[in-house]
């Protein structure tokens, strides 16, 4: 554990708490006396941690063990459908929600368009009727115990406040307070990457992994950066900004003001320009627009959708931002010396047509003792994973670490 432990009795008591959650959660079925071996607790302080929790309904006693000798002891495990947990995905034009039990088993999700050109009431209200449509669905059998937020933008996770969502040009928006308020349940926010970040650790590629980064290419381009097993953000939350580290001193101008930032070359809406101007000075495609249709509605899933089917044009596309995002991650990976690198969004549902050219690029450009240990792959929680990642934000309060270590030094 890195946790400090000079905190207040509160603090050390609800540590123990999520400590006994967490040995229950990945070893369970498992004995109040082997909880208290695993991680050196005494007996008497793990049976008062274990009857509240029982008595919570957080775990529940299951089956007889074998006896060592003596009386066979009875079983703990986690209660895992005992409570629900709501995690939502704002994007630019989504906000994509997820009702789910303990484990994160999708119970039910829904969807809702942003209106457009928001204002910071207006898209508070759509966020609230999120959660109260899942809400309503949860039950009282099934009650929900947090709601976890992941927002794109610069995303202050400590006051829950939305800093700047570029993509719905709007400020300084108090999230947690707004719905706390609401719904008088704790509310978490962090940005949309890290809370990916999250997921990943917890359920997707990220499981053995003490250094990863998830790396989000849709409308925008960031990182969620995972370091010794922790969300690293940065001193001002800004860690991760990818999308704004230059890979073409003469390229286009990015919305931050500086030119050939990497998100002007590989987002979405990049790859399908790319397209509409190759289309405009005359090159052939399947993409080319009907006698009514403009060039600017070929967005970057039709790009896509062509390359799969064999048009040249959007193949070469892709294969153009595969390279150009080899070098954005090679730098990062010169930077951190990561184990693993998982690829999201809208742009990586691409696979093959943007990961050869990427890790072709990554092989030819990167130290060998950089890329000694490391993978590259799609995250296997899909177009889910941000959304996972905002319900795994509320477990990451409840249990201490995903993978405990064996010897833990925290003592009574
Ligand atoms: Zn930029």
């Amino acid at each position: 554990m890195t946790k400090p432990l000079t905190g207040s009795f509160q603090l050390m008591k609800s540590l123990n708490r999520s400590l006994v959650m967490t040995t229950i959660r990945n070893e369970g079925p498992i004995s109040r006396a082997d909880i208290a071996k695993r991680i050196a607790l005494t007996p008497p302080t793990v049976t008062n941690i274990v009857n509240e929790l029982l008595e919570e309904k957080f775990i529940v006693e299951s089956e007889i063990g074998a006896s060592s000798g003596g009386r066979k002891p009875i079983l703990l495990k986690l209660n895992s459908q005992s409570f629900s947990i709501i995690g939502i995905d704002v994007g630019g034009n989504t906000i994509k929600s997820l009702l789910t039990d303990l484990d994160a088993n999708i119970i039910r999700e829904n969807r809702r368009s942003m209106p457009p050109r928001p204002n910071a009431e207006t898209f508070l209200a759509e966020l609230n009727q999120s959660v109260s449509d899942l809400i309503g669905s949860a039950g009282t059998e099934r009650p929900v115990i947090g709601i976890g937020i992941g927002m794109h933008g610069l995303v202050n996770p400590e006051e829950g406040v939305s800093v700047f969502a570029p993509n719905l040009h709007l400020r300084n928006v108090p999230i947690r307070a707004s719905l706390e308020e609401a719904f008088g349940l704790p509310v978490y926010v962090e940005n949309d990457v890290a809370a990916m970040a999250l997921g990943e650790q917890w359920f997707g590629g990220g499981q053995d992994t003490d250094h990863f980064i998830c790396v989000n290419i849709g409308v925008g381009v960031g990182a969620g950066i995972i370091l010794n097993r922790q969300i690293f953000r940065g001193s001002s939350y800004s860690a991760g900004e990818i999308g704004h580290t230059t890979v073409d001193l003469n390229g286009p101008r990015c919305n931050c003001g500086n030119y050939g930032c990497l998100q002007t070359l590989v987002s979405g809406p990049a790859i399908a320009e790319t397209v509409q101007n190759e289309i405009a000075l005359g090159r052939r495609s399947k993409l080319q627009p009907s006698a009514s249709g403009s060039l600017q509605s070929i967005t970057g899933e039709h790009v896509c959708e062509a390359a799969k089917e064999g048009d040249e044009l959007a193949i070469e596309s892709f294969r153009k931002a595969g390279r150009l995002l080899g070098i954005g991650l090679t730098n990062m990976i010169h930077t951190l010396n990561p184990q693993k690198i998982i690829l999201g969004g809208g742009v990586a549902q691409a696979g093959p047509l943007l990961t050869e050219p990427l890790a072709e690029t990554v092989k030819e450009r990167a130290l060998e003792s950089s890329v000694r240990h490391l993978t590259i792959e799609a995250s296997r929680l899909g177009n889910r994973a941000t959304a996972i990642g905002a319900v795994t934000i509320v477990l990451s309060r409840l249990f201490a670490e995903p993978q405990l270590p064996k010897e833990s030094g925290i003592r009574q």
